[in-house]
């Protein structure tokens, strides 16, 4: 079998949910609201099982679901989109960012990342044969260092993935980090895939899609996930939003790895992305709650956290606590001994690269805010 699928390790987000199945924890670590999504969205899409809607979908997405996304993007960040030419509807945020990267990247082509990074980037790139070119966010404040950033970019960059609001590290790019950004990615006649499934999970910062901003229409191929901006994670539909002469080779791409998605989820999906403006208000007012409560409880308890504008995550710096131990050693120590769950950090950096942080943990904070109560008293009591 492939060597490189071979040894790769099963996701550290699964790794940390059986381990706290295993211990009956708190499962703060893999990032899924306990609670189901919008009613009226799971109607629809139950409506549409019944409604004889259980054939192939077209390959680039129901008509309808196109027509949102497209509707959205007006609505939100004021992008222009041809619903029948520049999207492309995708089995999850997953699926499109294959489809993206294999849309515009070839073997030994390279690629500009962000650390820390979610944990598909880097295998879909090994498997393509890039070369990835990492740089790290510096922690306490998660900066972006504009020395290492232009040194990333080279003849060879092809592409960069930019992933904003940032998971694990719950950052927002500001429009000036932004505009350097979109500066070397003109500069070297790049493409960027934008992973934008936290886009409407912001707390009080303006998200603003790199695809706004001069000359990066062109460019860019903006990702959204209904599983984060409904809280349906286990439906996995996701789209891409691109100029025609991209989308229509992201097509290809879609065509050759799953071809079509579940219509009745699309049709359903298509219906929550035209709520109205309250609903995505509600959603992220709703969250920030939940992370101020999460975020003072952890700074009650010693913890200091990293700053969180956006996504389901807060990072936070396990030093006063450690005793020594690594956030690998300390996270198995938590969901054993406290029976609450965490990432350690450390899983988003490049293993090939050089040694990633050992003192911040993650914890997602999208649950209900009992069970985010319960966990840090459980917390209190172990530390
Ligand atoms: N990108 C990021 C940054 C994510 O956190 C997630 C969530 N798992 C995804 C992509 C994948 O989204 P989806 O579940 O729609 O495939
Ligand atoms: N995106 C989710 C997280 O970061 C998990 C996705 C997964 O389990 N693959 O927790």
């Amino acid at each position: 079998p492939n060597r490189y699928l071979s040894s790769l390790p099963t996701t550290v987000f699964t790794v940390m949910s059986q381990l706290a199945f295993k211990h009956d924890a708190i499962n703060l670590g893999q990032g899924f609201p306990d609670t189901e999504g919008p009613a009226d969205i799971i109607a629809v899409a139950a409506e549409a099982l019944k409604d004889n809607r259980n054939q192939y979908a077209p390959l680039t997405g129901l008509p309808e679901l196109r027509e949102a996304v497209a509707a959205s993007n007006q609505r939100f960040y004021g992008l222009e989109i041809d619903p029948a030419t520049e999207v492309v509807v995708t089995s999850g945020a997953t699926e499109a960012l294959a489809a993206c990267l294999m849309a515009v990247v070839e073997a030994g082509d390279e690629v500009v990342l962000i650390e820390p990074l979610y944990d598909t980037y880097l295998p879909m790139l090994k498997l393509i044969g890039a070369v990835p070119k990492c740089v790290r966010l510096q922690p306490p404040h998660w900066d972006l260092p504009e020395k290492e950033l232009r040194a990333a970019f080279g003849p060879k960059t092809k592409a960069m993935i930019l992933n904003s609001p940032m998971n694990p590290a719950g950052k927002v790019f500001s429009r000036a980090e932004l505009d350097l950004i979109a500066e070397l990615v003109r500069d070297h006649d790049a493409y960027v895939v934008c992973d934008e499934v936290y886009e409407h999970l912001t707390f009080h910062v303006k998200h603003i899609p790199l695809m706004t901003l001069p000359d990066m229409r062109e460019r860019c191929m903006r990702i959204g996930s209904a599983g984060k901006s409904f809280s349906l994670t286990g439906w996995k539909v996701g789209y891409v939003t691109a100029s025609a002469a991209l989308a229509s080779v992201i097509a290809k791409a879609h065509q050759v790895m799953v071809f079509a998605t579940a219509p009745n989820l699309q049709r359903a999906v298509a219906h929550g992305l035209n709520k109205d403006d309250e609903y995505y208000q509600g959603l992220s007012a709703d969250l920030e709650l939940r992370r101020d409560l999460l975020r003072n409880g952890l700074n009650r308890l010693g913890f200091e956290t990293l700053p969180a504008d956006g996504s389901y995550f807060i990072v936070a710096d396990i030093t006063g606590h450690a005793q020594g131990r690594t956030d690998v050693e300390f996270a198995k120590w938590l969901v054993e001994q406290a029976g609450v769950a965490t990432i350690p950090v450390s899983a988003f950096y490049d293993p090939g690269g050089p040694a990633a942080p050992q003192n911040l943990i993650r914890f997602a904070f999208c649950k209900k805010p009992e069970i985010l109560e319960e966990a840090l008293c459980r917390l209190e009591k172990a530390l």
